[in-house]
Protein backbone atom coordinates (compact mmCIF):
# COMPACT_ATOMS: atom_id res chain seq x y z
CA UNK A 1 0.00 0.00 0.00
CA UNK A 2 1.72 3.82 -0.71
CA UNK A 3 1.73 5.56 1.87
CA UNK A 4 0.39 9.46 1.09
CA UNK A 5 1.35 12.44 2.61
CA UNK A 6 -0.31 13.37 5.75
CA UNK A 7 -2.14 17.27 5.50
CA UNK A 8 -1.74 19.28 8.46
CA UNK A 9 -4.19 19.80 10.27
CA UNK A 10 -4.92 23.14 13.15
CA UNK A 11 -7.00 20.43 14.98
CA UNK A 12 -6.03 17.05 16.23
CA UNK A 13 -8.37 14.22 15.65
CA UNK A 14 -8.40 13.45 19.37
CA UNK A 15 -9.61 17.40 19.94
CA UNK A 16 -11.99 16.90 16.95
CA UNK A 17 -13.39 13.91 18.85
CA UNK A 18 -13.72 15.20 22.11
CA UNK A 19 -16.08 17.91 20.40
CA UNK A 20 -17.91 15.59 18.58
CA UNK A 21 -18.55 13.68 21.95
CA UNK A 22 -19.27 16.56 23.82
CA UNK A 23 -22.24 17.17 21.48
CA UNK A 24 -23.65 13.87 22.26
CA UNK A 25 -23.33 14.63 25.63
CA UNK A 26 -20.19 11.96 26.10
CA UNK A 27 -16.72 12.40 27.87
CA UNK A 28 -13.88 11.29 26.08
CA UNK A 29 -12.92 8.71 28.53
CA UNK A 30 -9.36 6.93 29.06
CA UNK A 31 -10.86 3.97 27.20
CA UNK A 32 -11.47 5.87 23.87
CA UNK A 33 -8.74 7.74 23.58
CA UNK A 34 -6.97 4.92 23.71
CA UNK A 35 -8.15 3.72 20.70
CA UNK A 36 -8.53 6.82 18.95
CA UNK A 37 -4.85 7.15 19.31
CA UNK A 38 -4.38 3.55 18.21
CA UNK A 39 -6.33 4.57 15.04
CA UNK A 40 -4.29 7.26 14.37
CA UNK A 41 -1.36 5.97 15.04
CA UNK A 42 -0.73 4.66 11.26
CA UNK A 43 -2.75 5.32 8.34
CA UNK A 44 -3.36 1.87 7.79
CA UNK A 45 -6.57 0.37 5.95
CA UNK A 46 -7.12 -1.86 8.92
CA UNK A 47 -10.23 -4.82 9.50
CA UNK A 48 -12.26 -4.15 12.79
CA UNK A 49 -11.81 -7.85 13.75
CA UNK A 50 -8.10 -8.39 13.28
CA UNK A 51 -7.36 -4.91 14.70
CA UNK A 52 -9.61 -4.90 17.88
CA UNK A 53 -7.70 -9.02 18.32
CA UNK A 54 -4.68 -7.05 17.97
CA UNK A 55 -5.40 -4.27 20.37
CA UNK A 56 -6.19 -6.74 23.09
CA UNK A 57 -2.77 -8.51 22.78
CA UNK A 58 -1.10 -5.62 23.27
CA UNK A 59 0.94 -5.56 26.07
CA UNK A 60 2.25 -2.72 28.85
CA UNK A 61 0.12 -0.35 26.63
CA UNK A 62 -3.40 1.02 27.56
CA UNK A 63 -5.95 -1.31 26.65
CA UNK A 64 -9.59 -1.38 25.56
CA UNK A 65 -12.51 -3.75 26.33
CA UNK A 66 -14.15 -5.38 22.61
CA UNK A 67 -17.35 -3.82 23.01
CA UNK A 68 -15.63 -0.83 23.49
CA UNK A 69 -13.36 -0.65 20.70
CA UNK A 70 -16.50 -1.67 18.32
CA UNK A 71 -18.54 1.03 20.22
CA UNK A 72 -16.31 3.97 19.57
CA UNK A 73 -15.11 2.53 16.16
CA UNK A 74 -19.15 3.39 15.40
CA UNK A 75 -18.36 6.92 17.11
CA UNK A 76 -15.55 8.09 15.27
CA UNK A 77 -17.44 6.62 12.00
CA UNK A 78 -20.67 9.30 12.79
CA UNK A 79 -17.77 12.29 13.93
CA UNK A 80 -16.40 11.59 10.68
CA UNK A 81 -12.88 10.78 11.52
CA UNK A 82 -13.10 7.59 9.93
CA UNK A 83 -14.39 5.92 7.44
CA UNK A 84 -15.33 2.43 6.57
CA UNK A 85 -13.86 1.20 2.98
CA UNK A 86 -16.00 -1.76 1.38
CA UNK A 87 -13.85 -5.24 0.85
CA UNK A 88 -14.11 -8.18 -1.33
CA UNK A 89 -14.91 -10.73 2.05
CA UNK A 90 -17.68 -8.05 2.99
CA UNK A 91 -15.90 -8.08 6.49
CA UNK A 92 -15.80 -4.40 8.45
CA UNK A 93 -12.70 -2.30 7.25
CA UNK A 94 -11.97 1.30 8.13
CA UNK A 95 -9.47 4.23 7.23
CA UNK A 96 -8.97 7.12 9.35
CA UNK A 97 -10.27 9.90 6.98
CA UNK A 98 -9.04 12.97 8.97
CA UNK A 99 -5.18 14.76 8.25
CA UNK A 100 -5.04 12.75 5.33
CA UNK A 101 -5.23 13.56 1.50
CA UNK A 102 -8.83 12.40 -0.40
CA UNK A 103 -7.47 9.48 -2.34
CA UNK A 104 -9.43 6.67 -4.14
CA UNK A 105 -8.87 2.65 -3.87
CA UNK A 106 -8.43 0.04 -6.22
CA UNK A 107 -9.93 -3.20 -4.67
CA UNK A 108 -8.73 -6.52 -5.61
CA UNK A 109 -11.75 -9.07 -5.37
CA UNK A 110 -9.48 -12.06 -5.32
CA UNK A 111 -7.41 -11.30 -2.45
CA UNK A 112 -8.72 -8.02 -0.74
CA UNK A 113 -5.85 -6.02 -1.58
CA UNK A 114 -6.54 -2.39 -1.38
CA UNK A 115 -4.29 0.28 -3.39
CA UNK A 116 -4.83 3.69 -2.50
CA UNK A 117 -4.32 7.03 -5.12
CA UNK A 118 -4.69 10.15 -5.47
CA UNK A 119 -5.88 11.53 -8.40
CA UNK A 120 -6.94 15.04 -9.41
CA UNK A 121 -7.80 14.94 -12.78
CA UNK A 122 -11.00 12.65 -11.16
CA UNK A 123 -11.98 14.86 -8.15
CA UNK A 124 -12.07 17.49 -11.46
CA UNK A 125 -14.40 15.56 -13.53
CA UNK A 126 -16.61 14.94 -10.27
CA UNK A 127 -16.91 19.31 -9.83
CA UNK A 128 -17.71 19.16 -12.99
CA UNK A 129 -20.42 16.17 -12.74
CA UNK A 130 -21.55 17.71 -9.47
CA UNK A 131 -21.81 21.49 -11.43
CA UNK A 132 -24.18 20.25 -13.85
CA UNK A 133 -26.70 18.92 -11.65
CA UNK A 134 -26.63 22.41 -9.05
CA UNK A 135 -24.79 20.09 -6.47
CA UNK A 136 -22.40 20.82 -4.07
CA UNK A 137 -19.69 18.54 -3.62
CA UNK A 138 -18.22 17.61 -0.37
CA UNK A 139 -16.04 15.17 -0.92
CA UNK A 140 -16.40 11.70 -2.74
CA UNK A 141 -15.41 7.83 -2.73
CA UNK A 142 -14.37 6.19 -5.59
CA UNK A 143 -13.77 2.10 -5.22
CA UNK A 144 -12.02 0.48 -8.36
CA UNK A 145 -13.05 -3.52 -8.32
CA UNK A 146 -10.78 -5.57 -9.99
CA UNK A 147 -7.94 -8.35 -9.65
CA UNK A 148 -4.31 -7.16 -8.42
CA UNK A 149 -0.84 -7.40 -10.52
CA UNK A 150 0.36 -10.23 -7.94
CA UNK A 151 -3.58 -12.36 -8.46
CA UNK A 152 -3.54 -11.59 -12.04
CA UNK A 153 0.29 -12.97 -12.25
CA UNK A 154 0.22 -16.50 -14.03
CA UNK A 155 0.96 -19.29 -11.54
CA UNK A 156 4.58 -19.70 -11.16
CA UNK A 157 5.98 -23.31 -13.70
CA UNK A 158 8.73 -24.76 -12.23
CA UNK A 159 11.13 -25.30 -15.49
CA UNK A 160 11.88 -29.22 -15.73
CA UNK A 161 13.63 -29.02 -19.06
CA UNK A 162 17.23 -29.94 -17.63
CA UNK A 163 15.88 -32.28 -15.50
CA UNK A 164 14.34 -34.20 -18.92
CA UNK A 165 17.65 -34.02 -20.80
ZN1 LIG B 1 -5.12 -9.57 -5.39
ZN1 LIG C 1 -7.34 4.63 1.82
Amino acid sequence: MSELTAVSVTVSAVDKFREFLLTKGMRLTSERETVITAVYATHEHFDADLWVAKLERRKGAPRASRSTVYRTLRLLEEAGLIRKVARANDREVYEHDYGYPQHDHLICKKCGEMTEFPNEAIAEVLEKVAAEHGFRMSGHRLEVDGICAVCSRPPQRVHRKLDMI
